[in-house]
């Protein structure tokens, strides 16, 4: 195949065949077009959603995206402050008897109008919301990073298997057109093997109060934040497991990062020989997935953003329409859970990058000495 027609071909056809209904509305007509057909549709045949922790995230970017969803819809919350209620069930037309706190949350297993619980706590809540949900029978999605630790994703995996529910990760960007053109041409190699990637992600934190910043809530300070991405970027671009990770810390203001990491510079070595290069900050901004192939690179840059996303392969402009990635994901989860199938962003997926990001933590413990993952 031409190389100029791989991407011209692909990545049209690979961004209609995974887009769902509501996001060709909103690639081929206006945001307003989109919003007014899901007005118009019944929540028949939806999958309710409940988000757990009314932030940032659940707020800006969920909620809105609840709107442009095809398969499943705003049906619930769980909230621990108790002025965010009237305005979501106003803003969501979401019922009081949908509304749950932390206290009794396991009371949402007598709900029939929630199949997914979605979590969007800080890191620390995520395998205990996850298992409570669980025990509860709701499919779950758990935001990044999955868990603290191996072990805690490992029990996570466990209690969903026990109660026979699905689990999926918040890895927005595997439903992201350019992400899905880096994973096309890592599995179809038209330029040949990923033999290099370097990605970075990084950005300025403020607030020295907030939890990112608190080794009990956080678990961790950019690695677990960002630093994942970099991970998963890694992971997917060369279609491989790592084997190895060298990692090293450095750290400007010991007091704002005196519970968790600033910077974080590491390398894994993947068994076809391919490494990684990658970078992770609370200090400054950077944004890149860059791969190496034998005949060619790839680049997205900026590469884990929500939108606004631009890259290139070879020399040539990669350029895909506006799109949800939230949307697309939670759709992505709720036709998986209506056709039986498993989530491409699985609990296990979590679980192999908290594989890394342990060896990562030994490594800059052991000033970057190399450790096996
Ligand atoms: P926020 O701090 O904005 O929100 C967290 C919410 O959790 C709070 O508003 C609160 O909701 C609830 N909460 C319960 N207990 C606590 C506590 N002890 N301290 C603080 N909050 C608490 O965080 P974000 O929304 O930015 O992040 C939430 C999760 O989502 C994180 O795991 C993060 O990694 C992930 N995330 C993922 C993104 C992605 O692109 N996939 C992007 C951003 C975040 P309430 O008042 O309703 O109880």
């Amino acid at each position: 195949m031409k190389r100029d027609s791989f991407l011209l071909q692909h990545s049209r056809r690979q961004f209609i065949q995974r887009s769902t209904l509501g996001l060709s509305a909103l690639a081929f007509g206006s945001p307003l077009l989109a919003r007014s057909s899901y007005i118009k549709n019944s929540k028949e045949n939806k999958l309710g959603i409940a988000l757990v922790g009314l932030g940032n995230y659940a707020t800006n970017q969920l909620a809105p995206s609840l709107l442009e969803t095809e398969h499943c819809y705003l049906a619930g919350i769980v909230t621990g402050t108790k002025e965010k209620e009237a305005k979501w069930m106003e803003q969501y037309g979401i019922p009081a008897g949908n509304v749950y706190n932390y206290e009794n949350f396991d009371e949402i297993a007598n709900n029939k109008d929630i199949d997914i619980v979605y979590v969007v706590l800080p890191n620390s809540m995520h395998a205990e919301y996850t298992i409570r949900a669980a025990k509860a029978g709701k499919h779950v999605i758990c935001e990044k990073p999955m868990g603290l630790s191996v072990k805690e994703c490992e029990a996570m995996i466990a209690a969903c298997d026990a109660n026979k529910v699905k689990l999926s990760i918040g890895y927005r960007l595997h439903f992201d057109p350019y992400h899905m053109e880096i994973i096309k041409i890592q599995k179809e190699k038209p330029f040949g093997a990923v033999k290099y990637v370097n990605a970075e992600f990084g950005f300025r934190i403020g607030d020295p109060t907030q939890w990112r910043l608190r080794g009990d809530l956080a678990g961790g300070g950019a690695i677990m934040d960002v630093g994942v991405y970099c991970i998963q970027g890694a992971r997917y671009a060369t279609g491989e497991e790592p084997i190895a990770v060298t990692a090293r810390e450095f750290k400007t203001d010991p007091v704002k990062f005196a519970e968790v990491d600033e910077t974080v510079t590491w390398e894994m070595e993947f068994p076809s020989g391919a490494i990684a290069n990658c970078t992770t900050s609370y200090a400054f901004s950077t944004n890149r997935l860059h791969l190496g192939m034998e005949k060619g690179t790839a680049e997205v840059q900026p590469s884990y953003s929500y939108s606004g996303l631009a890259g290139h392969i070879n020399r040539k402009t990669m350029s895909f329409p506006k799109m949800r990635q939230q949307a697309a994901q939670m759709d992505n989860f709720a036709q998986v859970i209506k056709t039986g199938g498993e989530s491409e962003v699985s609990g296990q997926e979590g679980l192999l990058d908290l594989k890394v990001v342990e060896a990562m933590y030994k490594s800059i413990k052991k000033k970057g000495k190399r450790v096996k993952v």
